[in-house]
């Protein structure tokens, strides 16, 4: 068979039929599969093969469809869906890691995924140093003879930094050390991660694989030899499995991802647009923007420039809160990737307990908004913030 593209894999890859020959993917909601004979019993928990189950925590049939159809996505061999995001992130860096391990991290992260790092890692024994992920040479720096693993966000939350992840991944390989991404702001549509070098991507599905905020979920993708040899048997005994209900509402997600990715980057192009130079703006930071620093890398190492835009609010907090509260389409929130426009706050939210330096480091003002861009009409969104920055 000739190699399928993306959109076509989307709404057809890793489908499994029963024997009814349903149309839509079945939810096979069973923790069990019953054997023939307890010799084939035997037999399956010694190696089971590609489609056979033993339990639900190490795999079930609708989340293996929802696996594969996000690895042929991703463009790797092989993936592991997890109950979360974090799930999925902290499989991914405690598989692999042990006491007096060295690991290398940008600190432009999601402040669960810093946690992690921060706190949990450092907690069993593993030394992490962090450094500013748009920084080349710090990377270099800081990556070490025995670096076994290095961590960025290829596009950081809030600040929309990117890491040049061909650049990293060269400096990590240098070193024989394991290159792990968290992937949400790039999405699963418009990542060239496993292509720019990275050994494991990390999504939330939450965010855009979901899109339309009802369940949440997670997934590690890698080469099979990491998914199968490493990851699988620290997620199958620690018990952080997928539903299979949840993994079909992901499944069915994807089918849509591509339509609604695009859709939602070309809103937040107009929105950017039309808020660049705006007068109650400090700043509007956005890929697709010309005065974004870092545009020619993400140009050039991703196929779109996010959902997500950021921008700092003249006048701090007060004027901040005035622009949300005034906000009549756009909902205040947390998630991003949503069909509905979401806006956040997060100096006060998401990022309340970081300390304030590190706050600046970041960028993260006391003016700062996110806004994730929904499926709105354009028009009613750019009107609608408009219209509350006018009251801030
Ligand atoms: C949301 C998010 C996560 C965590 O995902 P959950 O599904 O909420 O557990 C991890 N990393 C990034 C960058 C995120 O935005």
């Amino acid at each position: 068979m000739t190699k399928r593209k993306p959109r076509t894999n989307l709404v057809h890859g890793g489908t499994r039929r029963s024997q009814y020959n349903e149309v839509s993917e079945a939810i096979f909601l069973t923790q069990g599969f019953v054997y023939d004979s307890a010799e084939q019993a035997e037999a399956r928990f010694l190696e089971a093969g590609d489609d056979e189950f033993i339990y639900a925590r190490y795999g079930n049939p609708t989340v293996r469809m929802f696996e594969e159809r996000i690895a042929l996505l991703e463009g790797a061999e092989d993936a592991f869906a997890t109950a979360s995001g974090m799930a999925a992130v902290s499989g991914a860096l405690t598989a692999p890691l042990k006491a007096g391990d060295h690991v290398v991290s940008s600190r432009a992260l999601f402040g669960s995924c810093l946690y992690i790092l921060e706190n949990v890692l450092t907690r069993y024994g593993v030394e992490v140093t962090f450094v500013d992920g748009k920084d080349n040479d710090a990377w270099r720096a800081a990556i070490r003879d025995d670096t076994k693993l290095v961590f960025f966000e290829s596009i950081s939350n809030p600040g929309l930094e990117a890491v040049d992840v061909k650049a990293v991944a060269e400096m990590a390989h240098d070193k024989g050390a394991l290159v792990v991404v968290d992937n949400v702001f790039a999405t699963p549509v418009f990542s060239n991660a496993i292509e720019l070098g990275a050994d494991v991507v990390v999504y939330s599905a939450t965010k855009h694989i979901d899109g339309q905020g009802r369940a949440l979920g997670g997934v590690v993708l890698g080469t099979k030899e990491f998914i199968r040899k490493t990851l699988e048997p620290y997620l199958k005994h620690t018990g952080a499995a997928l539903s299979p209900f949840n993994a079909w509402v992901m499944l069915k997600g994807l089918e849509t991802i591509d339509l609604r990715v695009r859709a939602q980057a070309a809103n937040a192009q107009a929105l950017a647009e039309a808020l660049e130079g705006h007068a109650k703006l400090e700043r509007v930071i956005y890929p697709g923007l010309a005065s974004y620093a870092q545009r020619d890398l993400v140009a050039a190492q991703m196929g779109g420039s996010g959902t997500v835009l950021t921008f700092d609010i003249a006048g701090g907090q007060e004027a901040a809160f005035r622009f949300l509260n005034a906000l009549e389409v756009v909902i205040i929130s947390n998630n991003l990737g949503d069909a509905k426009s979401i806006v956040t706050h997060p100096a006060t939210t998401t990022h309340q307990r970081l300390p304030d330096d590190q706050k600046q480091a970041l960028g993260i003002t006391p003016g700062l908004v996110r806004l994730s861009c929904g499926l709105e009409d354009p028009e009613d969104l750019v009107g609608d913030v408009l219209q509350a920055l006018e009251q801030a």
